[in-house]
């Protein structure tokens, strides 16, 4: 079980979430291992379509990125996620990081 990232960060990447993880699990845009310093110069033209993901295998669902999202766009369950119709969102958290979600 992990927290997830849905839909509504695209092309928003506050990077709040960032700040207070802690355990450095939140990732992307680009690189699936750098915390998000590739997101840090992206103009809002290149953020466009990209968005943030958690790593599933690290999250400890402590729920600290939750409030710093200023689009509410993190989910506290893959469940969450599915019953509120952002089931794509699981599938590209976990294929972010070369995962596979059953
Ligand atoms: Fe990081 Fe905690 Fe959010 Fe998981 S729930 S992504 S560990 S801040």
């Amino acid at each position: 079980m992990s927290y997830i990232i849905g839909k509504a960060c695209i092309g928003c990447i506050d990077m709040g979430c960032l700040k207070v993880c802690p355990v450095d699990c939140i990732h992307g845009p680009i690189k699936n291992d750098d915390s998000g310093k590739g997101a840090l110069n992206l103009s809002e033209e290149e953020k466009e379509g990209k968005q943030l993901y958690i790593n599933p295998n690290d999250c400890i669902n402590c729920g600290a990125c939750i409030s710093e999202c200023p689009v509410d766009a993190i989910y506290r369950t893959e469940t969450e996620a599915i019953a509120l119709g952002d089931s794509d969102s699981v599938y590209k958290n976990y294929e972010f990081f070369g995962l596979k979600f059953n």
